[in-house]
């Protein structure tokens, strides 16, 4: 039984919480916790289908328990010919969908349990309300729908864990899933890397485990974790950029993770900063920010600056700063995110970027000189502080427990 503890601190609400309606649909890349694949490259047509958040419920729609009737879940409002949204589409949906994170959080002594499912491994912990870990535990990851079916056995196992008297306290559960994923009518759109497309969800999990489970997308639930609970907390304006096999993350503005209708907010790896002379993208376009600044592509660009192989970007940042090639790699990938970056910084001026996910493991060797690129770039907005992520690779996770505890990444 492990003892570390997650989010046990929880700060106040943000600004604003009561009237943000998160709009739960979300896509991207699949990052374990680490940073994005190229699942949301590899988007399905159905990408398109998802609506706008102001003719769905948000994640709150998984809080109305396992017999509630889920509103949202008419094809007809989501499908592809859904309506284009109009101009009231951005204003607040009805006030039943606007309920406070307050009113959403469990009791101090219900218990949570919490999946993020990685393109290789799914991992699972349940946790009490002071954030102890209770149990944990990982499975590697079945190809297709069979990795649903691996997820139940995966919460079955860990509840399992617990003695008989303290089982009945699980309250509510979390489910994060890589790719494209539409929470409001609880569909795992598409993944490329495990290898499924519309799998309706419903009820299997809460019929497994006998309470609401969320579903969510794993970088929006890593980013707002970060924000929310880690290196970004008591701040309003933060970007959480988690680095790792892809390059994607989460923007909060005045103290609300702003989703979009569409639910791709946060995918700066597909920004192009190299699109006259840079290297082709999967995504189709020339130059993305991912194609020189995520982990895979640090390597390849130091494998192309130096004639030497090396199979990881720590392996790269290891040499820094003797080796002139893997400072040079670590440049481009610094110039992409601070090019990036600057559109960003212009529109929304945010006080911190925090880089979070496994290259964040780099540390100052990455996080000081993008501060230093930054202020080199900047002229009229002052620019944010660079700072670490606390939960590193582990804020998927993490962030799912939290998810779980307080209802709704607001
Ligand atoms: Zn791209």
């Amino acid at each position: 039984m492990n003892t570390h503890r997650v989010g046990s601190s929880a700060p106040a609400p943000a600004p604003d919480a009561a009237s943000t309606e998160p709009n739960g649909l979300v896509t991207g890349p699949d990052a374990q916790g680490s940073g994005g694949q190229s699942d949301a490259m590899m988007s399905s047509p159905n990408a398109s289908a998802l609506g706008p958040d102001a003719l769905t419920l948000g994640p709150n729609a998984a809080m109305l328990g396992p017999t509630a009737a889920t509103p949202g879940t008419d094809p007809a409002m989501l499908g592809p010919n859904a309506p284009t949204p109009g101009p009231d589409a951005a204003t607040p949906g009805p006030n039943a969908l606007t309920l406070s994170s307050d009113a959403l959080e469990l009791d101090s002594d219900a218990l949570t349990l919490g999946l993020d499912v990685g393109g290789t491994t799914i991992k699972g912990e349940i946790a009490d309300g002071s954030g102890t870990i209770l149990a944990s535990g990982a499975v590697p990851t079945p190809r297709g729908e069979a990795a649903f079916e691996a997820m139940a056995d995966l919460g079955d196992s860990l509840l399992a864990e617990l003695p008989a008297d303290r089982r009945g306290r699980l309250g509510r559960a979390a489910v994060l899933l890589p790719g494209l994923v539409d929470t409001a009518r609880s569909i795992a759109v598409f993944s490329g890397n495990i290898g499924w497309r519309d799998v309706h969800i419903g009820d299997r999990f809460t019929r497994r485990w006998g309470v609401p489970v969320l579903i969510e997308h794993d970088v929006a639930v890593a980013g707002w974790a970060e924000w929310r609970f880690g290196a970004g907390r008591d701040h309003g304006d933060v970007v959480v950029i988690i680095l790792g096999t892809g390059v994607s993350g989460t923007l909060a503005v005045g103290g609300k993770l702003v989703r979009s209708a569409f639910g791709q907010a946060g995918e700066y790896g597909h920004i192009p900063v190299r699109p006259t002379d840079g290297l082709p993208c999967p995504c189709g376009n020339v130059g993305c920010v991912e194609t020189l600044a995520s982990a895979a592509a640090i390597a390849r660009n130091y494998t192309r600056l130096s004639g030497r192989r090396v199979d990881s970007a720590a392996r790269v940042f290891a040499r820094v700063p003797d080796d002139p090639d893997a400072v040079r790699a670590v440049d481009d990938a610094v110039a992409a995110l601070a090019d990036g970056l600057l559109g960003i910084i212009h529109a929304t001026c945010p006080e911190l970027v925090v880089l979070g996910g496994g290259l964040a493991g780099a540390g100052a060797a990455l996080s000081e000189p993008l501060q230093a690129a930054l202020a080199r770039r900047l002229r009229v907005v002052p620019a944010p502080r660079v700072v670490l992520g606390e939960f590193g690779a582990r804020a998927g996770l993490a962030g799912a427990l939290l998810l779980a505890r307080h209802g709704a990444l607001a």
